[in-house]
């Protein structure tokens, strides 16, 4: 990367009145981020006086073949502060769609092809779940694990060639540990890329991300962050802004930033991204803790629907830090459980529950989405 200081004398000129806004939305996997730049002529006052915009579908949702239907609408869905150039510049969070409202085809009629599990159908769908259940006010917060890894060599950053599985490590610096030594560790060549995790961290707060807390994870060059709580549909929302900005972060450090579930195989941790829940019923005191057991019941009846909808199964081998993708459990403090329940909850008879299952390419649409839908609607 260049000076940092060259760029600096660029971001200091004076823009008037025009505001820069970045348009993010997902492509056709419903996984990959996408984003583009347009120049506002004003600030906007709200959300609603943001304008849409387009893009080519081609390049992000259809395959060539389907040139024909390309072009995709960009409807403004939620804005936050542009970490990057700073107040008063925008990250915009879009939805992608054929028609403002996707509902009707503007020209093509029924041969339009329809978009593939893109952010449109699933951020739509878990917003009209979550309008319904606004009464129960969910709230979410995830907890996004992620991997860093060096681009000359694809390995996790600071691994050079293999590694061994985490428990055999032992540090250079000869510090002993009970456990693996790199969860929650300080040192060099224990915590690798926590300039990278703080720069995250500080760039979401400046955004308005709800974001709160990083760690250090179970193997060198794997971090977590959390996002929360958050309500509803915010929740989406703010996890992918906070993808898009590690992201971005992850160019100015030269380094790849991975959500992949098992990106390194065999025993190395894998990458989660716990989704954690409570509900009014949940944080009411002295009730609070029955309602949990319930949902926790019918969580355990919908198990395979939730598994076949979340995805990441290679990395729930019920073993490294993970549950089993075949069998359902849940627990009081039980951090190998398909759902945890704090060691406070019987206590203080409410709280919130740890679905541990989703991983980190988690779409935070479906599984937000499945949380409610089988705790609240299919009763
Ligand atoms: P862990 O002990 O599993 O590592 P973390 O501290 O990393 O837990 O994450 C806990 C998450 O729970 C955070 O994202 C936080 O926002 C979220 N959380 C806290 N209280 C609630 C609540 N009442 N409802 C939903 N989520 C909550
Ligand atoms: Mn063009
Ligand atoms: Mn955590
Ligand atoms: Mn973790
Ligand atoms: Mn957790």
């Amino acid at each position: 990367m260049a000076d940092p200081n060259v760029l600096s004398q660029f971001l200091s000129l004076p823009q008037g009145e025009k505001v820069i806004a970045e348009y993010i939305w997902l492509g056709g996997t419903g996984k990959d981020l996408r984003s583009k730049t347009k120049v506002l002529d004003r600030k906007p006052s709200s959300i609603a006086d943001v304008p849409m915009w387009s893009c080519d579908g081609s390049s992000c949702f259809f395959k060539e073949a389907k040139m024909t239907y390309s072009e995709i609408l960009l409807v403004p869905k939620a804005m936050y502060t542009c970490p990057f150039l700073g107040s008063p510049n925008l990250l915009v969070l879009a939805e992608a769609y054929q028609t403002p409202n996707n509902t009707e085809t503007p020209t093509n009629g029924s041969d339009l092809p329809a978009l593939q599990p893109g952010m449109c159908l699933r951020r739509a769908a878990c917003a009209a779940v979550m309008a319904q259940v606004e009464e129960q006010d969910p709230w979410f917060g995830i907890e996004q694990e992620y991997y860093i890894l060096d681009p000359a060599t694809k390995w996790p950053l600071g691994w050079s060639g293999y590694f061994d599985p985490q428990n055999q490590i032992q540090l250079s610096f000869g510090l002993q540990f009970a456990t693996g030594p790199f969860f929650c560790t300080p040192g060099t060549g224990a915590f690798a890329g926590r300039e990278v995790a703080m720069a995250h961290l500080k760039a979401c707060v400046a955004a308005g991300i709800r974001i709160g807390g990083v760690n250090s994870e179970g193997m060198l060059g794997q971090n977590e962050y959390q996002v929360g709580p958050c309500r509803g549909i915010e929740m989406g929302d703010e996890l992918i802004i906070s993808r898009y900005i590690l992201m971005r972060i992850g160019e100015l450090f030269n380094v790849i930033i991975s959500f992949e579930p098992k990106p390194i195989p065999n025993t190395n941790a894998g990458t989660g991204g716990h989704t954690n829940y409570s509900t009014k019923a949940t944080r009411t005191k002295g009730s609070g803790w029955e309602a949990i057991q319930q949902y926790a019941k019918l969580l355990e009846s919908r198990h395979k629907e939730h598994m076949a909808a979340y995805g990441g199964a290679d990395r729930l081998l019920g073993a490294y830090y993970a549950p089993s993708a075949n069998e359902f459990r849940w627990g009081v403090g039980d951090r190998g459980a398909s759902v945890r329940v704090g060691n406070l909850v019987p206590l203080q008879k409410c709280g919130y529950m740890e679905d541990r299952r989703p991983s980190g390419d988690l779409d935070p649409y479906v599984v937000t989405r499945m949380l409610v839908e089988t705790t609240l609607l299919l009763q």
